[in-house]
Formats: structure tokens, C-alpha cells, sequence
């Protein structure tokens, strides 16, 4: 099953990342998905197999489409 994932959903993951945070926002789709960690700020690419394995739920979706005043994320 695919998952549809959105930029802006706040994604919730199975392990926490090493600064305590189990959840991320997707700031960036393709092959690869960018999340960046809602605790420390950090950006991370996973593959989106990786990313729906390690998925374990959606906290908040985004919106359908990109905000054209959307930050860029950099
Ligand atoms: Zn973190």
C-alpha cells in the first residue's frame, strides 16, 4: 500500500531520533522524502520505503498543495 504523503504533515516515527523527538514534518517529496525534526531542526532524506516502514503515524496532514509562501526550508 502506498502512503500518500503531503508537504507539511507531521509525520510520527517508531524510533525517536537521537535528540528525543519521534516527530517530523515532510518539507520535501520525490523519491526521497525530507523530513525535518520538530525538536532539533535537523533535515534528514529517507527513502520513502525507508520512511513508510518507519512510520507510525500522521500527528497533523498538510495541505494538498504547496503554499506558494511556503519557507523554503533552507
Ligand atoms: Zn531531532
Amino acid at each position: 500500500m502506498v502512503i500518500a504523503f503531503r508537504l507539511g504533515d507531521i509525520v510520527r516515527l517508531r524510533k525517536p531520533h537521537p535528540c528525543g523527538s519521534y516527530e517530523w514534518r515532510v518539507v520535501r517529496l520525490g523519491a526521497d522524502i525530507g523530513l525535518r525534526c520538530l525538536k532539533c531542526d535537523r533535515r534528514v532524506l529517507l527513502a520513502r520505503s525507508e520512511l513508510e516502514r518507519r512510520l507510525k503515524a500522521f500527528v497533523a496532514r498538510g495541505e494538498n498543495q504547496p503554499s506558494p509562501e511556503a519557507p523554503s526550508g533552507e
